[in-house]
């Protein structure tokens, strides 16, 4: 007996979006989970802009969104360092959008005597930051990251990302990350739980188009998920992965057709 969740985590590039376009059927999707009384988050590893970026890009989409609907690996690092006890000053190998962030929430950029090396997806990396961070690396600072993703998907190929970072830093240093925040792992998830006052797993699903974030997450913490195949993963990646989803759909709007909803 499928239970119905009380709330839907949707990951965003390659499920609700694809190259900046809306995937047909979104907001009619948005609107009868709406009248199920069902809440739905946007939750992206995405950490080179703010959630209030994200906020004003969907509500320009059209979509019916509040800040509480956007959950960000910004706002998973904030609570990881927060619980890990990592004090304010960092070496942060990321966007000035999200430093900004971080600044706004008490932790500040610091280039000579960091408690972490953090990184994040750096749209604006430089030689002179991988060579510091490095060094740092090497003298024994810890190191943490926003999420795991090592390319981020355009209509021009992979940009590389936050764990490409993460592994040349690892070739450089053998030091791998003392956590991660955003999906698979629990401090995302828990910045969604906290929000919309979720205290159980059995009441969220999640959607996305990845095996290796979306996917593994929810097998990892016992959530019911769909794959969609409008983004990364493919078919026939399903068989070779050890993620499993509960529910393949060709296209997000399809959720609706499942047994979860179907006898609502
Ligand atoms: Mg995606």
């Amino acid at each position: 007996m499928n239970t119905v969740p009380k709330l839907v985590l949707f990951d965003l590039d390659g499920t609700i979006y694809v190259s900046g376009n809306l995937i047909t059927g979104v907001k009619d999707l948005l609107q009868r989970l709406t009248d199920l009384s069902v809440s739905f988050g946007f939750m992206t590893n995405n950490s080179s802009v703010n959630p209030d970026d994200y906020f004003t890009k969907l509500s320009k989409m059209g979509l019916p969104v509040t800040p509480k609907n956007i959950v960000t690996s910004c706002e998973a690092t904030v609570r990881m360092l927060n619980e890990l006890n990592i004090e304010r000053d960092l070496f942060i190998v990321g966007t000035e959008r999200f430093k900004n962030y971080l600044a706004q929430n008490n932790y500040f950029h610091n280039e000579t005597n960091p408690n972490a090396v953090l990184i994040g997806f750096d749209l604006e990396l430089t030689f002179e930051k991988l060579t510091k961070a490095v060094r740092f690396l090497e003298n024994g600072v810890p190191l943490v990251a926003s999420h795991p993703d090592v390319c981020c998907p355009s209509s021009a190929g992979p940009i590389p990302d936050a764990g490409m970072i993460l592994a040349a830093l690892k070739a450089g240093s053998n030091v791998s990350p003392l956590a991660i925040a955003g999906k698979p792992y629990k401090w995302i998830l828990d910045v969604a739980k906290e929000k919309f006052k979720i205290t159980n797993n059995n009441e969220i699903f999640i959607a996305g188009d990845r095996l290796a974030t979306d996917i593994m997450m929810g097998n990892k913490f016992g959530i019911k998920c769909a794959l969609v195949l409008t983004g990364v993963s493919k078919l026939a990646d399903v068989d070779a992965s050890e993620h499993k989803p509960d529910y393949v759909l060709n296209s997000i709007p399809e959720l609706l057709d499942t047994n979860l909803f179907k006898s609502l």
